[in-house]
């Protein structure tokens, strides 16, 4: 990114790949990199719900490479994440191929709508790294150590739900990996308006749905959701406004797939 070789619409007017170097996506500016990545109005709320007001005018103002540098010389995040270098990176790396996903797929999705695979990553990021290494903050982070690989044949789908308290929009999204831990694939989605609740429990049905559209056999559901998981497996409140996708997810739960919670929720 810093040495502007992403393939953006600007780069490819340069090099007469295109008569044009509009964004594809807003169809109002050029498409630079940081346009791509952090201007465009389908990615600018995204980066206001991950970066504390007080940064917004450095963080929206700065050239490509100061920009790089601002991100990592200061922790930006709004909801203290410790590892915001991490974090920053990752945005990038889902905006960008979210960017081409438009351009190429014809889905027309968001960023905002990347917020809960961006902190499924992060959190499996971190237990990754806490694995390695046991510092003195190990017993802080303990609850970050709980991504466990399904036994083989299996694979497992975390799930999270996010809510957005200025406008109560809601979306979800899940993470796809084996049995080794390889990312395998993902998906996201926008829930319309509701409580962080029902994005918690979108996010089960709609990860179970996504296991049986691919045609995965064996799939382990996994949400960090206490209360989504009492209520999914609940038998009171029948007449629960969510009642009818509790169905849903007990049908498709019927199957070979199992709904847990990570090692560290409840333990
Ligand atoms: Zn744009």
């Amino acid at each position: 990114m810093a040495h502007n070789s992403i393939m953006t619409e600007s780069q490819r007017a340069a090099r007469k790949f295109s008569d044009t170097d509009f964004c594809k996506r807003c169809g109002k500016y050029s498409e630079s990199t940081l346009h791509a990545i952090r201007d465009c109005e389908t990615v600018m709320p995204l980066w206001k719900t991950l970066i504390k007001q007080e940064h917004w005018s450095n963080f929206f103002s700065l050239n490509e490479k100061d920009w790089i540098k601002y991100n990592l010389d200061n922790n930006c995040s709004k909801n203290h994440v410790d590892d915001w270098n991490s974090m920053f990176g990752i945005s990038c790396w889902y905006i960008w191929k979210q960017r081409n996903d438009w351009v190429f797929n014809n889905r027309h999705n968001l960023a905002n709508s990347l917020i809960p695979i961006i902190y499924i990553h992060m959190r499996n990021f971190t237990a990754a790294n806490n694995s390695i290494c046991c510092d003195s903050n190990f017993q802080k982070h303990l609850e970050f150590i709980s991504w466990k690989p399904p036994e083989q044949d299996w694979m497992k789908i975390n799930v999270d739900g996010s809510h957005r308290k200025d406008d109560n929009s809601i979306c979800c999204g899940g993470v796809v990996r084996d049995n080794i831990g390889r990312w395998i694939t993902g998906f996201t989605k926008r829930l319309g308006h509701g409580s962080e609740f029902q994005a918690e429990i979108w996010a089960i049905l709609l990860g179970l749905r996504f296991a049986h559209d691919k045609g995965f056999p064996k799939v382990i559901i996994e949400t960090d959701s206490i209360m989504a998981l009492n209520f999914v497996q609940s038998n009171t409140d029948i007449q629960h406004p969510l009642g009818g996708i509790r169905a849903r997810i007990r049908e498709l739960l019927s199957m070979d797939y199992n709904l847990s919670l990570p090692r560290w929720v409840g333990s």
